[in-house]
């Protein structure tokens, strides 16, 4: 596992907390001595892990779309990419990362989240996904897919695809010690 990918949001969120915590995930891919995958923002929680990680000295690559790179790039990246769509973003995201987690974040977050997910249920590729759950921000999702288990439309081998804690150190653990379940429609 080299690439950590980071879903997060664009904005700050209104607790302090979200920041600390991107910033101690990014200290904690740094110190593990890996690299950051993101979507190449400076603003919101999305420049707080990236900073966190530079500080580490670690590398940091970026993917940006064309339409928002001159308005809110981070411009002190190792690389960044700049694409033609938010697809071309994911795609690319998607091939440069070995595992992907998710920090609290709104639409953009769960779209990148939920994308990785369905296409690890598919079998289309085998990497760890995680799921930093901090002060309960994603009870409400859990909720959900167990619900969606219940109701029969996630199958219950498929909750393990996310491996889910509130500590950074403890789900970086996870996902370096993964095995992925069996996966297939
Ligand atoms: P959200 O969770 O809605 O704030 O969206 C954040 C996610 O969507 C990030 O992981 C980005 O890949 C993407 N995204 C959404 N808004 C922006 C933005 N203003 N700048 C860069 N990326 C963004």
């Amino acid at each position: 596992m080299q690439n950590v990918c980071v879903f997060c949001g664009a904005n700050p969120g209104k607790e302090p907390l979200f920041m600390e915590s991107a910033k101690a995930l990014g200290a904690v891919i740094s110190g593990a001595s890996k690299g950051l995958v993101y979507g190449g923002a400076h603003v919101g929680l999305m420049g707080q892990v990236a900073d966190a990680v530079l500080e580490g000295g670690q590398k940091v690559i970026g993917v940006i779309p064309q339409a928002f790179a001159k308005n809110v790039s981070h411009e002190g990246l190792t690389q960044l990419h700049v694409v033609d769509s938010m697809h071309a973003r994911k795609a690319k995201m998607f091939d440069l990362s070995d595992a992907f987690i998710a920090l609290p974040g709104g639409f953009g977050t769960l779209e990148e989240l939920t994308e990785v997910l369905t296409w690890a249920q598919l079998g289309f590729h085998q990497k760890p996904i995680g799921l930093l759950n901090i002060n309960g921000y994603y009870d409400a999702l859990i909720a959900f897919i167990d619900q969606a288990v219940e109701a029969g439309f996630i199958k219950p081998q498929h909750i393990e695809l996310l491996r889910v804690h509130e500590d950074p150190t403890q789900l970086l653990q996870l996902l370096e010690n993964y095995q992925p379940p069996i996966a297939g429609v």
